[in-house]
């Protein structure tokens, strides 16, 4: 039947019929065209949204952060390199290998924070940064891509390991976040390790505090850690993805040296911090707090990776070194996506990260 016998026309003269097929022949036309315009403006979304839900085999994945900032080769020895190196290798086979022997997302986590935690390298446990009144106030937090559960802790002065008391928040206790002294109740109860403040003194940081003072008073300008990024790499992180296809996420901080009035940056907040869930990624950051929140850095990358189908590579770096950089913030994050994924990008001079590669190869790295 020809396709346009079906209209029927008003007065079915030969040239009328004509000209009507000619218009509406011309319509179809204008239509296809359109439909081809729009499907080739979408193509790469198209395309994209494609590849991520393509039967990819998920693997094992697990990354590391040890902080972003000002990290020049210039200013590190050799022999200071290694330590970073070798500790950064250590906890991240730790995490991997408890993946390997099928423990969760979770459980790898925790085991690689701590192990950063425990060394006075990091700005996260042991070595954390001391606050304007010289003490070491802590903030971490975890979050499991299965259930979205989540646990923070923020402004710790005894607990040894912080991720792990954010853990026991989010698998022991109704809540989300406990702060100050109430969480360190709530630690005793649990029977984590409570330590005397001391244990967090370390020489390096308290002279950097020291030299932020010294430059504050000769300025005569308060709160210089608002308003210049300074000294505030060292925070650390983690992300993996298990063998049930399970996503988690944690970050662990001393904070911002010479932050003030009960200051808490991003690393305890879910979204800004840290983010997890099994539709889209997992995410750990690192850099100047105040930017991160105000952005909802890690939530936003898993936005873009639920709902524009962005790669995983693609999605931090259009958050950091799009967004966070055209505010004025820097930083950086880990990521790694439910089919093993990894992302990594900073806008900082350095950052301090480690990943098993797909021949599950340690890949430690810290410079630009
Ligand atoms: N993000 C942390 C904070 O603002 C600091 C850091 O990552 O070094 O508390």
């Amino acid at each position: 039947m020809p396709l346009l016998s079906v209209v029927t026309y008003p007065h079915n003269s030969r040239f009328e019929h004509k000209k009507m097929k000619r218009i509406l022949s011309m319509i179809l036309i204008a239509a296809l065209l359109h439909l081809c315009g729009t499907l080739y403006a979408q193509k790469g979304s198209f395309y994209e949204l494609k590849q991520l839900q393509s039967p990819q085999k998920p693997r094992l994945a697990f990354m590391i952060h040890g902080g972003a900032g000002t990290i020049r080769r210039g200013s590190m020895t050799a022999e200071k390199e290694k330590q970073y190196r070798a500790k950064l290798e250590e906890a991240l086979m730790a995490g991997y290998k408890a993946l390997q022997a099928g423990k969760t997302g979770v459980d790898a986590v925790e085991i690689a924070i701590n192990i950063l935690e425990d060394s006075p390298l990091f700005n996260a446990g042991k070595g954390a940064v001391f606050n304007h009144e010289g003490k070491n106030e802590l903030d971490a937090s975890i979050m499991n891509g299965k259930d979205l559960s989540a646990g923070a802790v923020a402004g710790l002065h005894r607990i040894k390991n912080p991720i792990t008391l954010a853990r026991a928040v989010m698998e022991r206790s109704p809540h989300v976040m406990m702060i100050g002294d109430g969480a360190e109740q709530f630690a005793k109860e649990q029977n984590i390790t409570l330590v005397d403040e001391k244990y967090f003194w370390t020489q390096e940081r308290w002279d950097a505090l020291q030299q932020i003072l010294k430059e504050e008073k000769e300025k005569k300008v308060s709160g210089r850690y608002a308003d210049e990024p300074y000294n505030k790499f060292g925070t650390v992180g983690a992300v993996a993805l298990d063998k049930n296809g399970d996503l988690a996420a944690g970050t662990s901080t001393g904070g911002m040296t010479n932050k003030k009035f009960g200051r808490v940056g991003d690393s305890p907040i879910i979204g800004a911090g840290t983010y997890a869930n099994d539709n889209s990624c997992a995410v750990s950051g690192t850099g100047w707090g105040e930017f991160f929140i105000r952005l909802s850095v890690a939530r936003e990358i898993a936005t873009q990776i639920e709902y524009r189908a962005l790669p995983i590579q693609d999605a931090v770096d259009l958050v950091i070194k799009q967004k966070l950089q055209k505010m004025g913030g820097d930083g950086g994050v880990i990521a790694v996506d439910r089919y093993g994924n990894m992302g990594i990008s900073f806008n900082s001079e350095g950052m301090y990260r480690a990943y098993v590669d797909i021949n599950g190869k340690p890949i430690v790295e810290i410079y630009k």
